[in-house]
């Protein structure tokens, strides 16, 4: 049935013939997200010819995600949304007040990309539409591991070490939890959480945490920073998988990633000489 409908889709494609079938109302509804995708970055470019097959490569390589199609395009069928807030703003104009309404979206996998974004428009399923593109060109990848000693599992359930975020006063430490938890946070920062892939994990916050776009920016500010322990992003992503055995064969690896790193960019090497081992340390515990 689906491969019957992705053929006649196609050829309706080709032929520039959309209204010829029944429905044609609804086909051409859902023309703009099946549209075909004409890349305008170079990163769009090299992704839609096969270049980069998953988003660590894209990550790895250093560039700016420009384009949500990027997104779509690695990560299909796999991204859940999430809208967040919407509150309608007000500004006044020559003419009167102009009224905006804002939208709040989370985009996550729940497997480690997580990203926010932010839509205004007039109507506010528009503004959902724009926040969701913004949240695809703002995803990060989240370093998920068994940071809990009382676990020790091994398994990408939990945070791989506390750590802590922060959007304006907004504050909030996430600490690694052993299997079973559950996530202990707030609604909101539950919702990132979720959404990123931790299962489990203890939060505290301090600060205005009623404020939904400042708690989340926190909460993925804070998950980000797992990511600055390490810079080869391939290497942190073996171990995550691998766990805490095999500390021998990941110590190589990761010293050999950061070492092509250093080469892309001279100026970081000896920093991140020191980096790769306090990496080591990490692996071994
Ligand atoms: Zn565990």
């Amino acid at each position: 049935m689906a491969f019957d409908r992705r053929g006649r889709r196609g050829r309706g494609r080709e032929g520039g013939d959309r209204g010829g079938e029944g429905g044609g109302f609804r086909r051409r509804r859902e023309e703009p997200a099946q549209a075909e995708w004409v890349p305008r970055t170079e990163l769009g470019k090299k992704v839609l010819a096969g270049d980069y097959s998953t988003l660590e490569e894209v990550f790895a390589s250093g560039r700016k995600i420009l384009e949500p199609q990027v997104i779509d395009f690695l990560l299909k069928g796999q991204l859940a949304e999430e809208v967040m807030e919407v509150t309608s703003t007000q500004r006044m104009t020559g003419c009167g007040r102009k009224m905006l309404m804002r939208a709040i979206v989370l985009v996550g996998n729940r497997a480690g990309y997580i990203g926010v974004g932010v839509g205004k428009a007039p109507e506010s399923r528009d503004a959902i539409n724009e926040a969701v593109l913004d949240a695809k060109k703002n995803i990060v990848r989240v370093r998920l591991g068994c940071g809990s000693w009382e676990c020790g599992c091994g398994q990408p359930h939990t945070v791989a070490r506390e750590v802590h975020g922060s959007n304006g006063s907004t504050h909030i430490w996430i600490k690694p939890a052993p299997r079973g938890v559950g996530i202990v946070a707030g609604d909101t920062s539950r919702k990132v959480l979720e959404l990123a892939g931790v299962h489990d994990a203890w939060s505290f916050t301090k600060g205005k945490t009623r404020n939904v776009l400042n708690m989340i920016l926190a909460t993925i500010h804070a998950l980000n920073s797992l990511n600055s322990l390490k810079r080869g992003v391939g290497s942190a992503a073996e171990e995550a998988e691998e766990g805490a055995g095999a500390e021998a064969a990941e110590a190589a690896p990761a010293g050999q990633s950061s070492v092509a790193e250093a080469r892309q960019a001279p100026a970081g090497e000896t920093p991140r000489g020191e980096e790769a081992e306090t990496n080591e340390e990490t692996g071994a515990n």
